[in-house]
């Protein structure tokens, strides 16, 4: 069984995958495993951009998302009679078997079925299953080959090391053949100065203390400081400067957290 492997660490948000996607699909049919994907509302393969944080403490994030292609899929369930799994693993709505059922768009939870309102259809990500069947030049999906940087990767399962991995929402119990390494975590950011000398603190102690742990930095050369790669949880952060200590509470439940300046 096949499995895709997306390394978040070094993905710079191109799009190229998303447009190797349209170049593949808009304007030609790969049938019995799709019709033709539209040029535009649909986004089989897409990279969602995050903005996180608050200016000035932002960062932004990219993360191609595609379909699943679960094994335990909720949009099989929905339409059995027109969703099926590959033995590779895959997941096709069939063309023909699935027109005029749209509940089938509403059955996944990561919202990659997209409805087709002029064929009536729904439509999403087949892996590229076209590529793989037979002696096809590019037999790995659009996606993978367009990504110059090797993010996106697609073989056997036992090529990979899975362990440590992560999937996309496991508490739907879907079971997903798409796994990503280094998924963002939140941050809590912030810049100390010193309101009375109007300067910042070049080498305070931010700590960030809670149930989920304590987690220390230090300000750099322009005050600030960065804690990164933290659970949602709620914490106390104390900042130590010039023998002065300032605490507040702030959480990472929700998002990430820009502090702005704050004064010691
Ligand atoms: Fe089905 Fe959605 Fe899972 Fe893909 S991600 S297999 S469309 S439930
Ligand atoms: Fe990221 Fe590669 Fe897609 Fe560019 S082509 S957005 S680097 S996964």
């Amino acid at each position: 069984m096949k499995v895709f492997v997306i390394d978040m660490k070094d993905c710079v948000g191109c799009h190229n995958c998303q447009v190797g996607c349209k170049d593949e699909h808009c304007g030609q049919a790969w049938l019995p495993y799709a019709e033709a994907q539209p040029e535009v509302g649909q986004f089989w393969c897409k990279v969602d951009q995050t903005e996180r944080g608050k200016r000035p403490h932002v960062k932004v994030s990219y993360q191609p998302r595609i379909c699943q292609h679960c094994d335990n899929a909720p949009c099989i369930k929905a339409a059995p009679d027109a969703v099926y799994k590959r033995e590779d693993g895959l997941v096709i709505i069939d063309p023909d078997k699935a027109r005029g059922n749209k509940k089938i768009v509403a059955s996944c939870p990561y919202n990659v079925i997209y409805w087709n309102e002029s064929l009536q259809l729904p439509q999403k990500c087949t892996g590229c299953a076209h590529l793989l069947d037979g002696d096809h030049p590019i037999s790995v999906p659009r996606c993978v080959d367009n990504c110059h940087l090797g993010i996106i990767k697609f073989g056997e399962e036992s090529e990979f090391d899975l362990s440590g991995m992560e999937v996309l929402h496991p508490e739907y119990g879907t079971k997903p053949r798409v796994y990503y390494t280094a998924l963002p975590r939140k941050f809590v950011a912030g810049t100390v100065y010193d309101p009375e000398a109007e300067e910042v603190y070049v080498g305070a102690k931010a700590t960030l203390s809670g149930e989920a742990g304590t987690f220390s930095v230090i300000t750099d050369s322009w005050g600030d400081f960065w804690l990164r790669n933290l659970p949602d949880a709620d914490f106390t952060l104390t900042i130590e400067a010039a023998g002065k200590t300032k605490s507040m509470a702030v959480s990472t439940k929700t998002a990430d957290v820009g502090l702005g300046d704050i004064a010691v």
